[in-house]
């Protein structure tokens, strides 16, 4: 039997005014999963994760996480509910330090337990993190600022992230260690939806995909199968 998706959209809209940036969008990420979200500069991928999370209005269709339409929660509600967000451009608190980012990312958490679990295993994860705590965040590198917005939102304690574009704008070699740290995720039994532009690395850490193009999905199914399409590639994204 397939197991029953976490988070499921059906027929998703999201329009700005004439915009119409999300066409009817249907995907769904199963427990377990990482499900890479591909496609060019202005697909509607941020909108779709957006819409998502609650910060732009849904037109017309449902999202559903564990079964429960939650199309209208808020983001607070649903960052208790246990989705999280990794924004594209990190957003992280350039005046506040390391360890005051990672606690406004556990403020959602209300059992100090598991709010101090959660920071040491983090920190145990990305060790930058630990070495460079009382620092102000805005005197990170850009590999070091995607860290902490991943382990930020990671602090709430989610079952499902969305990640934004996390390698962008950073050096190859951080590229790749940021990779690392999504398959690390990933053992871990993390659920992640992960928006790239990068999409071989993307293709290569997820399970399945989906590749987005003007608002619309134009391609679903395994990984490994978009990996090898050149057709598909070299059409939506300019590669293979
Ligand atoms: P990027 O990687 O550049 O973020 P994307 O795939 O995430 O691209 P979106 O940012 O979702 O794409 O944009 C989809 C479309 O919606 C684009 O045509 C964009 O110009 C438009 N758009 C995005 N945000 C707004 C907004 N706040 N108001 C009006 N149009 C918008």
């Amino acid at each position: 039997d397939e197991p029953e998706a976490m988070l499921e959209l059906d027929s998703v809209r999201v329009e700005y005014g004439a915009v119409k940036a999300v066409q009817s969008v249907s995907l769904d990420v199963r427990e377990g999963e990482v499900v890479a979200l591909l496609g060019p500069n202005g697909a509607g991928k941020t909108s779709l994760i957006s819409a998502i999370m609650g910060v732009v209005p849904i037109t017309s269709g449902t999202v559903r996480f564990l079964g429960r339409d939650v199309t209208l929660a808020s983001p607070e509600e649903k960052v208790r509910m246990g989705i999280g967000i990794s924004p594209e451009g990190r957003r992280i608190f350039a005046n506040l330090t390391v360890a005051e980012n990672l606690r406004l990312g556990a403020s959602s958490q209300p059992d100090k337990a598991i709010r101090e679990r959660n920071q040491h295993r983090y920190l145990e994860m990305f060790p930058i993190l630990k070495e460079r705590f009382h620092q102000k965040a805005g005197t990170l590198s850009g590999g070091e600022q995607q860290q902490l917005a991943i382990s930020r939102c990671l602090m709430a304690g989610p079952k499902i992230v969305m990640l934004d574009e996390p390698s962008l704008g950073l050096a190859p070699v951080i590229v790749e260690r940021i990779f690392d740290l999504i398959a690390e995720l990933k053992a871990a039994r993390l659920t992640i939806l992960l928006v790239e532009q990068n999409a071989n690395e993307a293709l290569a850490v997820a399970d399945r995909a989906y590749l987005m193009h003007s608002g619309r999905l134009r391609f679903e199914g395994e990984a490994s199968r978009l990996r090898e399409s050149e057709d598909l590639m070299s059409h939506y994204m300019g590669l293979a």
